[in-house]
């Protein structure tokens, strides 16, 4: 699906279908700091869709499954087209 700007819209049921996220978790790592996680969801908060450019996104967060491999995945959900990105 293409948005009306010409940016194919990805959405978190597209990255779990293709496998990109199967070796992570929803969420943010445990132990994480809360001030860490509260800097990332004020970067989602003041984000800018570029598919459909809605003010304000959703954060989610993924963490690796592996307790021996600290990886951190963080996007941005659009919640008026459902667009992600990661950052
Ligand atoms: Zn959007």
């Amino acid at each position: 699906m293409t948005s009306q700007t010409g940016v194919r819209i990805v959405r978190l049921h597209d990255l779990i279908v293709s496998g990109d996220l199967d070796d992570y978790h929803l969420g943010p790592p445990p132990g994480a700091r809360a001030s860490a996680v509260q800097i990332d969801r004020d970067v989602a908060a003041t984000s800018v869709c570029v598919a459909c450019g809605q003010h304000g996104q959703e954060y989610r967060a993924f963490h690796a499954v592996r307790p021996d491999l600290y990886s951190y995945r963080a996007f941005t959900r659009c919640r008026a087209c459902g667009h992600c990105e990661e950052f």
